[in-house]
């Protein structure tokens, strides 16, 4: 099982995510909101490196957090382990630069789609 992070675990993640200055095919669409799984990117190129998900899924809360008024998509959307989706969320780092990734999968009723955005340790949020 990969490590449940907390917050200074997420952050070091990130911050070293942030640091990364590498072209890389992982970049190439860009993921600074949640966007459905990039077509140019192979799923062996991308290993769990932790997950934010303290509960099992049923216990975990629907609300999202947005004290700035953004909403589900922006990319400016506080990155808040404590809220959904990022409760849901396991960390990804990219196998050739190490940029990190959130990724979750979101199950509709008919289906169900896999997830991704990238860590930007500016957006980490510590609400509860
Ligand atoms: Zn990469």
């Amino acid at each position: 099982m990969p490590p449940l992070l907390d917050l200074p675990a997420l952050l070091a993640i990130a911050r070293r995510s942030s640091a990364v200055s590498q072209p890389c095919n992982c970049i190439s669409k860009p993921l600074a909101g949640w966007e459905g799984w990039p077509v140019t990117l192979r799923e062996a190129q991308l290993e769990q490196v932790g997950t934010l998900a303290a509960l099992p899924r049923e216990e975990a809360t629907l609300d999202e957090y947005h004290p700035d008024g953004t909403s589900y998509w922006s990319i400016e959307a506080p990155i808040a382990p404590a809220f959904y989706p990022y409760n849901l969320c396991g960390v990804w780092a990219c196998r050739e630069c190490g940029r990190a990734y959130l990724r979750y999968n979101d199950d509709g009723a008919y289906h169900s789609e896999s997830r991704i955005r990238a860590l930007d340790p500016e957006l980490i949020s510590a609400a509860q």
